[in-house]
């Protein structure tokens, strides 16, 4: 089952992986994300340059200490995070450096670019509604109706300590003001039909078991649930139906698999030609299907099992960036109004 991360490699592999003689074209990676097709989807850009990808794989929280234990003496050039949020620690500590490049300025939407040239995003990943057909017949249309008391007692979702629920209220509070968007936590709690708990296939899995009617998720791990087997999920992903939030409005909340290049960057030349390889139509298309998710490009359809899902109007407002903005007023409304 693919993840989000993956074991760091061995000491003894991290050391073979960088000591390459000094002529040899490489590009150093750092990533919290590992799909199968990404290792493809590098090894085509080897071939197309020459230039090889040597890759440390953890969980981007590790990725970030790294980094600032490494210091001026870090090998890597690339940092690959499956969420801005995340993005903005690494930004934060100091390990970013800027970049100029044309071409991922005119490939990527702007809002799915740093305001300060720091990342940019490479895939997107909607956090959608989902709900039993058979017990639902006119489910929520957009995020604000999750507070409405009419869904009292119906909606799984997971603990507030989770990035994805963090980016969410903070883009509820770009929206709306703090005010509002305090209201609305305080709304969709109440209407819990349990304490949060699990992660998104859990909720998914909630739905699937009857004990709740409406389920937040990200919109792949429900495609997980129909391409592979995935317990609890998989024998009644039939009986579920999504909503794409916000479709007459703003468009559904949308977070980003992201790069970077980081501040040593020894092989910095080469770190570009390969964030510009990532945003050509070809390598959008493999890296958005390796965990399900729509390209960051416009214009381009998501994966083959994306496309189970249809397409949809991503918020075009709502700056990305504003979610590492308003993450701190995010994490202390949830705090205040007891979603743990
Ligand atoms: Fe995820």
């Amino acid at each position: 089952m693919p993840r989000s991360y993956t074991r760091p490699l061995t000491a003894a592999a991290a050391l073979f992986a960088f000591v390459a003689p000094a002529f040899a074209q490489e590009v150093n990676l750092y990533s919290s994300r590992h799909y199968e097709s990404d290792d493809a989807l590098y090894a085509k850009f080897t071939e197309e340059t020459g230039i090889t990808v040597n890759r440390i794989e953890a969980k981007a929280d590790e990725l970030i200490a790294r980094l600032e234990a490494e210091g001026d003496n870090s090998p890597a050039d690339v940092l690959i995070t499956v969420d801005v949020g995340v993005m903005d620690r690494a930004e934060s500590a100091g390990v970013l450096q800027p970049f100029d490049s044309a071409t991922i300025e005119e490939r990527i939407p702007e809002r799915f670019q740093s305001p300060d040239n720091l990342w940019f995003g490479l895939a997107q990943r909607a956090r959608i509604i989902f709900y039993a057909k058979d017990r639902v017949e006119n489910p929520p249309q957009t995020y604000e109706e999750l507070a409405d008391p009419k869904w009292d007692d119906t909606i799984c979702i997971r603990s507030s300590s989770n990035i994805y629920n963090q980016s969410l209220l903070a883009s509820v509070i770009e929206v709306h003001g703090e005010d509002v968007a305090k209201d609305w936590a305080a709304g969709v709690l109440e209407n819990m039909a349990r304490a949060p708990q699990g992660g998104d296939t859990d909720q998914l899995r909630g739905l699937v078991s009857g004990e709740c009617d409406v389920a937040v998720s990200n919109h792949y791990y429900y495609v997980r649930g129909y391409a592979g087997q995935v317990d609890g999920l998989t024998e009644g992903v039939d009986d579920l139906a999504w909503v794409w939030p916000n479709q007459d409005g703003r468009g559904t909340h949308v977070n980003l698999t992201t790069a970077a290049l980081t501040a040593n960057a020894p092989n910095e030349e080469n770190a570009m030609k390969f964030l510009e390889f990532l945003v050509s139509d070809t390598a959008q298309q493999m890296f958005a299907s390796g965990n399900h998710e729509y390209p960051a490009v416009e214009g381009l359809s998501g994966a083959e099992t994306t496309e189970r899902l249809g397409d949809f109007k991503a918020d075009g407002t709502t700056p990305t960036a504003a979610f590492s903005r308003n993450a701190a007023k995010a994490q202390a409304i949830f705090n205040q109004v007891g979603w743990d």
